[in-house]
């Protein structure tokens, strides 16, 4: 629909000059390692924006052995990196590449100087309930799906103080209605993903019992980057805590997020 192509164009132009000024610290970094490469073949590539949950003081979920949530974010991110750069197809960059904080709202930031054409969170929860485990997916949503999600979103957002990018802090002059054409176009393409994700991963690993959910995540707030948060699993569960932290897994992991990636881009933008 070119109304809302132009929408998003305007949208996008006003949203970069204002809301997000002042670029945060650790993008020079970005920039830096992530930077295009040149030639044609490289300018077709998707730009894809992987960001692994927590980091640095924020060790996100800890299991019963210790082992903490943002190390195992970090590594499969960095496999699932490695495997769509391998294949030619994608460019991916990282909101943090060692173990270090980044509010989440400079993951978003980033994500956006960067131009990414989809953002995947990376995460592994755990969950009151020692026998839950499996896989899940999570979109952007005003009102949660389910009481568990809504908790997670609580526990996901914590780590930061300051929200996305709210309504309230873009500019004045783009218009309710402008903001929610291209929110719906953004939200219609974040749901395609999840479905991609649920496809794809329910064939390679167990999933949680009704694997896509949806709450108000601040760092899938990008109104115009359709977005998703991945739950690797759960650390609470035994299994899962004994799987996640193996390299085989992480990489059987990333090879059917990448493939889901694919699948999106496929059913979202084709060729
Ligand atoms: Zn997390």
């Amino acid at each position: 629909m070119p109304d809302i192509t132009i929408a998003r164009r305007v949208l996008l132009a006003a949203v970069a000059g204002t809301a997000v000024g002042g670029w945060p610290i650790g993008l020079a970094d970005a920039r830096k390692v992530d930077k295009p490469k040149k030639g044609h073949a490289a300018r077709q590539r998707r730009v894809v924006a992987l960001d692994p949950g927590h980091g640095g003081v924020d060790p996100g979920a800890v299991s019963a052995r210790g082992i903490y949530e943002k190390t195992i974010t970090l590594a499969t991110a960095r496999e699932l990196a490695r495997q769509l750069e391998a294949s030619g197809r994608f460019d991916a960059v990282l909101t943090r590449r060692r173990d270090v904080f980044v509010p989440l709202r400079d993951r978003v930031a980033q994500a956006r100087a960067q131009r990414a054409e989809l953002f995947l969170s990376i995460h592994a929860d755990a969950l009151p309930d020692m026998s839950m485990r499996g896989l899940s997916v999570y979109t952007l949503s005003e009102q949660a799906s389910d009481r568990q999600t809504a908790a997670l979103a609580v526990r996901e957002n914590k780590d930061d103080f300051v929200a996305g990018l709210r309504l309230s802090r873009e500019p004045r002059e783009i218009g309710a209605i402008l903001l929610d054409l291209a929110r719906r176009q953004t939200n219609n393409q974040s749901l395609t993903l999840a479905r991609a994700i649920v496809d794809e991963l329910g064939r390679a690993v167990p999933l949680l019992d009704k694997p896509h959910r949806a709450a108000g995540f601040t760092v899938l707030s990008a109104p115009d980057i359709p977005s998703a948060l991945v739950e690797l699993g759960c650390l609470s569960n035994p299994e899962d805590e004994r799987l996640l932290p193996l390299p085989a897994y992480q990489r059987r992991l990333a090879r059917a997020l990448a493939r889901a990636i694919d699948d999106y881009f496929a059913a979202a933008l084709p060729a």
